[in-house]
This record gives structure tokens, C-alpha cells and sequence, in this order.
């Protein structure tokens, strides 16, 4: 069963504004200079989790989703962000729509049957909710994969380890060798200057496992999903784009572009089997629907 929903507004929060900061990195241990009574009750701080709006994508088709057109009715999906605050940093998880499109309103074109639209861009938005951390103060930044609708705010992050799979790396690093689809190399040029960790499989993001990457290869060569375990709210799976569309996870159905059919449907295997084991909630991330239902930024998970 799950744990009661709680949420919780920002500013009715102790420590809403700040956190310990790390002072110092040790081979990739984040060491706070904290007393231990502060270390204590850092650690049991309960891990906040906000949503942000970073875009919609709509489309006329879902074949390339290797959906026929009457096995969903959906033609819009949501490009949400993440930001997961732990006690010793922000984690980000995903960076949605190109920011330049925020300078635009409405739908725009890009010309290959898929319109995209971006109210405000993620800096804006934590700039004007004054969370207490920004693009300029993360600890870490991760994406799902490095399609251009997951990294659209990348080039505004200005601090922050990199966190990516050996795969995605490869293709960041050579886009048109690796033959990695739906790539906008222009996207990730700030996180050429980010310190960088190439994974090869799960990783502990803070080091209590609260907050993990768990390898999900497939989609592309380096796609990964997010495991968080709130305290109240319980487990939650981010789960990237493993599925686009509800049907999609009930069929188990692999997009066209998916670079390994083979890999992806194990990663379904793996993902779903620590989600049975997890007892976790499962947000497919491009739902809609879902998104709309859940609480936005400065409300949060907890
Ligand atoms: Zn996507």
C-alpha cells in the first residue's frame, strides 16, 4: 500500500532556503564541513522532490512510437524537470524543451510534424520562486538521455557534477559517429565544462540511497531512470522515456528510434521488477495527464 501523499508548501518548511553546502570533494565523495549534530539531522532530513513545467511536444503521428494511430488517443505529451533537494545538494533530473523557445509564445513548428511550446524557462522559474538553489548552486545534474527534449536547459547550468552513462557520453562526444537519433549537439555545450562521472551501471547519487540511477540502456545507448525514496510520499521511479504513453508500458511497446530493441525490453525487465520489488510509484514522465495531476514547483514531494 502506498504511503499517505503528503505535500507540503516551501515556505512552511525549516530549511527551505538553505542547505549545508559541500566544502570539499574527496574521489567523489561529497564532504560536508558540518558539526556532527548538524551531519545528524542533515541525514534525516526528509528529501524534497519539485516538479517543473519545461514544455509540451505534440505530434500527429505515434508510429514512430511504434504505436498504430488507434492504440492511444494521445497527440501531447509533457517535458517536465526535476530537482530533487537532498541535504547535501540539488540533484537535477532532466532539463526539458530548448530554453530559446521560451522566447517564443505559443506552439512553434519544427517542421517535422512536431510542434513544441515552452512557457518560461527553467532558470526563470526558480529565479522567481527563489528556492533557495538554482541553475548556478547544483550539486549534480543528470539526465534520462540526451535527446534534445531532456537537456533543453543544460546550457544554463553553471555548476554541478555531470552524472551520465558511458553510452550517452560516447554520443555526446561524437553525435554523428555514434548515429545516436534526435541529438542537438548545440544543447549541451556548457556540459563540455562540467566536471563529468561516466557510469557504467547503477550509481548512489548522495551515498545513502535515497537518491539512485539505475541503468536502463535501450532507448539510447546510455538512458537511465531515476529511483527516489521519499520519506512520506514513499518510493517514486522517474522513469525518463522507458515508455512515452501508458499504453506503451501496458503493451510494452519499443519506440521505432529506440537504438536496441533487445536492451530496452530487458531494461523494462529490470526497471519493472524493482518497481514490483520497490513497491515504488511509477511516473511515466512524457504522461500528460499525469503531469497535469501532480504538484508543481515551489509545492513539492516529500
Ligand atoms: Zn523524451
Amino acid at each position: 500500500m502506498k504511503r499517505a501523499f503528503v505535500l507540503l508548501l516551501c515556505g512552511l518548511f525549516v530549511g527551505c532556503s538553505g542547505s549545508l553546502k559541500p566544502t570539499e570533494e574527496t574521489a567523489g565523495v561529497t564532504v560536508n564541513s558540518a558539526t556532527p549534530d548538524q551531519e545528524a539531522a542533515a541525514h534525516t532530513r526528509p528529501l524534497r522532490l519539485f516538479i517543473f513545467d519545461c514544455g509540451r511536444i505534440r505530434f500527429e503521428s505515434v508510429a514512430g512510437f511504434g504505436l498504430s494511430e488507434t492504440d492511444t488517443a494521445i497527440r501531447e505529451l509533457a517535458a517536465p524537470c526535476y530537482i530533487i533537494d537532498h541535504p547535501k545538494g540539488q540533484l537535477l533530473w532532466d532539463a526539458g524543451l530548448p530554453s530559446d523557445l521560451a522566447k517564443s509564445s505559443g506552439w512553434i513548428s519544427r517542421g517535422d510534424g512536431v510542434d513544441v511550446a515552452l512557457d518560461k524557462t527553467l532558470a526563470q522559474q526558480l529565479e522567481e520562486m527563489d528556492l533557495g538553489f538554482d541553475l548556478d548552486s547544483l550539486e549534480f545534474t543528470a539526465f534520462s538521455h540526451i535527446h534534445w527534449d531532456h537537456v533543453g536547459a543544460a546550457n544554463d547550468v553553471s555548476s554541478s557534477y555531470w552524472l551520465v552513462q558511458q553510452g550517452d557520453y560516447k554520443a555526446f562526444l561524437d553525435p554523428i559517429g555514434t548515429s545516436v537519433p534526435a541529438i542537438d549537439p548545440t544543447l549541451l555545450v556548457a556540459m563540455a565544462e562540467r566536471p563529468t562521472r561516466v557510469l557504467t551501471g547503477d550509481h548512489d547519487v548522495f551515498g545513502d540511497g535515497r537518491v539512485k540511477l539505475i541503468s536502463a540502456y535501450g532507448h539510447t545507448p546510455g538512458h537511465q531512470v531515476l529511483y527516489v525514496d521519499l520519506a512520506d510520499y514513499g518510493p517514486v521511479v522517474l522513469s525518463g522515456d522507458l515508455y512515452h504513453f501508458p499504453v506503451s508500458r501496458t503493451n510494452r511497446v519499443v519506440p521505432l528510434f529506440n537504438v536496441d530493441k533487445p536492451a530496452t525490453l530487458a531494461a523494462m525487465d529490470r526497471v519493472e521488477a524493482l518497481v514490483s520489488e520497490s513497491d515504488a510509484d511509477f511516473w511515466i514522465q512524457h504522461d500528460l495527464a499525469h503531469f497535469l495531476s501532480q504538484q508543481k514547483a515551489p509545492e513539492f514531494y516529500q
